[in-house]
């Protein structure tokens, strides 16, 4: 039996990616020296895998932005826009991903969307009615001989043609279908290529196919490859899915004269039963992802190998994968110097993982298995105890009842009190928490970390950060202050520091989008809090300002989307624990004065089931509902405010309005405005403040350009319902920016609040 690997994280062991491609963009290091990094950590990554024993290694998922845009270049996909600016090829492309401001021009980013559901993001394809869709790059190819000059063989990836058409915009008057013949002869000359080339297998990545898939779909799915897969003969072709199962194509996808068909058994949760049920070619073989790409726990060798055991009874060639790109979880276990030994026998990192593909194939093609030593540490592993129950959280669960999760009066009402008691002018400006985090500021948190300051030195700099962040505020004309939350990391693992059930690592970091990484932590065991969390700043902010300051927390939601979450215990249970954590939290803010408290859910969306038959059952019914437990107890003139990244939720509107908060604000900015007719449709009751720029490039918006976007905005948004701010937290752009881009805000905020 052979092993595989969908993809690897490419980012660099210590992140040595970020840190190269951040200098190029500060025009520290030059292009090539940025595209000498990128090889030298292909060249470890390729290395990694075969030492490891992998025999079907990826190559061409390295990306030095985002591979679906990579994709989306090799077959000639750039908007005018960004090829009128007549940059370089990498600066072309980083102009897409970032934006550009600069001596050739001022264009946007492209837009940015949550990659199914994981907290990754791809850049958003553009096709205009001119596009002329062809091969036109050579990077799958070149990345192929990089690899096979060091002597490995890989298979190319590409995101397939299919995922590809579901996911770019279609910006003029056609319409997908109109690219679909451009698009299978773009593929075609793709595989006339490598066959040229001479490489054994690509992947083509169908993601798209977990997804609901209708008639239609399924027709075009077949109308792509079949006719492609016609003219191959050299090169054999992978189709991988992942995030889930095919079940609504499986029949037509074993059908086509693919070589290699990849299929998610994890998180496909009728994927075995589709196989049982429709059979496997033999003249093909089955990929079968049944190690964790998304989590951090070590495998279950017995369960995974029973799996096996059962696919090859029944006469399947199987090739043992991971179920996704390694890209969603760390690199490796290697730099974690705090946590236990034995806290890390229970994790795999992707290096570890590789190691666990290794062990189980070995283990898979030995009859006596049972009598391993690797079969029999995995096993007492497993059967162990973990330290991870509490009593008096179970105990708290048990006395929440149905009240516990609606807070009174009705909203209406409490808008009207709010309105009287804050007394804010129209269009209240505010932004989303946190203001940039300069060296100092990070420099000062891990002085602290490592002892080289004490914690009164420690405070007293974030102080004076605060104190210069609300006066810049005041002076700039804000309405509803926040305190830069210098004190923060991230977003989540500053909170789960603070909740008993958490175990944090110190180099775990996974790639969020572009150069930015995210730590998440570990939910090890059950969760409550330990002590107040963020209340000693908010209250400090607030006594230095008779306008009203923000708190500023994050929800169970997000905090459990963005950790690895336990295997043990269901998803809906980890969730009210934390909400039950957070909540005190929120009653302590009120207690101390606070009168505004945002509670942040930024990945509430990207954990919705990527079938809507599911939606309800397995998220909403109880993600909604633990947010609701976070606030029900305040007092009615507490103005809750919630934020969510992306602006994607127009399908789930309803769900939406009901977390009950009194005024979401969300990213607008980068995607289209459609959110707002469909808000008005369904008579969204929550205050909105759809981010009025975008945070995530460090172009500055124009007065103007604001005034427009608050105009659009109002011809779906009551007067009185509508907020001004950013997309999303500022900690990520640099100060100078930042500070324009506000005032500019301030300034269309107040153009409109004159308009009658
Ligand atoms: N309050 C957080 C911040 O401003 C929200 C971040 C987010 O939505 N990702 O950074
Ligand atoms: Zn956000």
């Amino acid at each position: 039996m052979k092993t595989s690997v969908i993809g690897f994280p490419r980012i660099g062991t210590l992140r040595e990616l970020k840190f190269a491609s951040e200098k190029y963009f500060k025009k520290e290091i030059t292009a090539d020296e940025l595209l000498q990094t990128g090889k030298e950590l292909r060249k470890i990554h390729w290395n990694t895998q075969k030492e490891a024993g992998i025999d079907f290694i990826s190559s061409n998922d390295f990306s030095f932005y985002d591979i679906l845009l990579d994709t989306a270049v090799l077959f000639g996909i750039v908007p005018k826009r960004y090829k009128e600016l007549n940059l370089s090829e990498l600066d072309t492309y980083l102009a897409m991903a970032r934006g550009y401001q600069g001596a050739s021009g001022d264009v946007k980013a492209l837009a940015m969307k949550k990659w199914f559901n994981t907290n990754y993001h791809y850049i958003v394809p553009e096709v205009e009615d001119d596009t002329e869709i062809k091969l036109s790059g050579n990077k799958p190819f070149e990345q192929y001989n990089e690899a096979k000059s060091l002597g490995i063989e890989t298979k190319p990836i590409v995101i397939g043609a299919y995922t590809l058409l579901k996911l770019c915009r279609f910006t003029g008057e056609k319409s997908s279908n109109d690219f679909v013949d451009a698009l299978i002869s773009a593929y075609q000359s793709y595989v006339k290529k490598a066959e040229e080339t001479g490489i054994s297998w690509i992947q083509f990545d169908e993601p798209a196919l977990v997804r609901d898939t209708d008639s239609e779909d399924i027709a075009l799915f077949n109308k792509i490859y079949s006719a492609f897969l016609s003219s191959k003969n050299s090169s054999k072709v992978l189709v991988q899915t992942y995030f889930g199962d095919v079940r609504d194509i499986y029949e037509d996808l074993i059908k086509l004269p693919f070589d290699g068909i990849g299929l998610d058994f994890i998180e496909g949760k009728e994927t075995f039963s589709l196989v049982e049920k429709h059979g496997f070619p033999e003249d093909k073989l089955l990929f079968a992802g049944l190690v964790n790409g998304k989590n951090i726990w070590r495998n279950n060798y017995d369960k995974t190998l029973q799996t096996l055991t059962r696919l090859q009874k029944k006469g399947i060639n199987c090739v043992l994968s991971t179920s996704c790109s390694l890209l969603h979880v760390p690199y490796t276990t290697k730099h974690e110097t705090k946590l236990s030994a034995n806290h890390l026998s229970y994790f795999a990192f992707a290096e570890e993982k590789l190691c666990e593909l290794a062990e189980l194939k070995a283990l898979a093609e030995n009859a006596n298995y049972k009598n391993e030593a690797s079969y029999q540490a995995n096993v007492k592993l497993f059967a162990g105890e973990r330290d991870c129950y509490s009593e008096d959280v179970h105990k708290r669960l048990s006395l929440v009842t149905e009240s516990d999760y609606t807070r009174s009066p009705e909203r209406r009402k409490r808008q009207e009190l709010q309105k009287k008691e804050f007394g804010l002018p129209e269009f209240p400006t505010t932004t989303i928490g946190s203001f940039p985090q300069t060296r100092e500021v990070k420099a000062n948190r891990s002085a602290f970390r490592k002892g080289d300051i004490t914690e009164a030195e420690y405070k007293e700099f974030n102080k004076k950060q605060i104190a210069d962040c609300v006066k810049f505020q005041e002076d700039i004309d804000i309405d509803v202050l926040v305190h830069g939350e210098y004190e923060r990391n991230d977003m989540v693992e500053y909170f789960g520091e603070a909740l008993g059930g958490f175990l944090f690592t110190e180099k775990a970091w996974v790639q969020s989008y572009g150069t930015r990484c995210v730590k998440p932590p570990v939910i090890w065991g059950d969760v409550y809090r330990k002590k107040a969390i963020t209340v000693e700043w908010s209250a400090y902010a607030q006594s230095l300002t008779k306008r009203i300051m923000k708190g500023m927390l994050t929800g169970p939601v997000t905090i459990l989307n963005w950790s690895f979450p336990r295997e043990d215990i269901s998803i809906k249970e980890s969730i009210s624990q934390i909400a039950l954590a957070i909540r005190d939290e929120v009653l302590d803010l009120e207690k101390n004065g606070i009168k505004i408290i945002q509670i942040d859910e930024a990945a509430l969306r990207e954990k919705l089931p990527l079938r809507k038959s599911d939606w309800q059952k397995e998220y909403l019914d109880f993600a909604i509902p633990a947010f609701r437990l976070t606030h029900s107890g305040v007092r009615p003139e507490t103005q809750i405010h919630t934020h969510m990244c992306y602006s994607e939720f127009t399908d789930i509107i309803p769900a939406i309005d009901n977390m009950d908060a009194d005024v979401i604000t969300f990213e607008a900015s980068r995607s289209d405005l459609q959110i707002l007719t469909a808000l008005k449709e369904h008579n969204f009751e929550t205050e909105v403040g759809p981010g009025v720029y975008d945070i995530h490039s460090p172009r500055v918006p124009s007065v103007d350009e604001i005034v427009a976007t608050l105009h659009t905005m109002l011809s779906k948004i009551d007067r009185d319902k509508l907020w001004v701010n950013p997309d999303c937290g500022l900690k990520t752009r640099g100060i100078p920016e930042t500070e324009e881009s506000l005032k500019n805000m301030v300034a269309a905020a107040k153009i409109i609040r004159n308009e009658a």
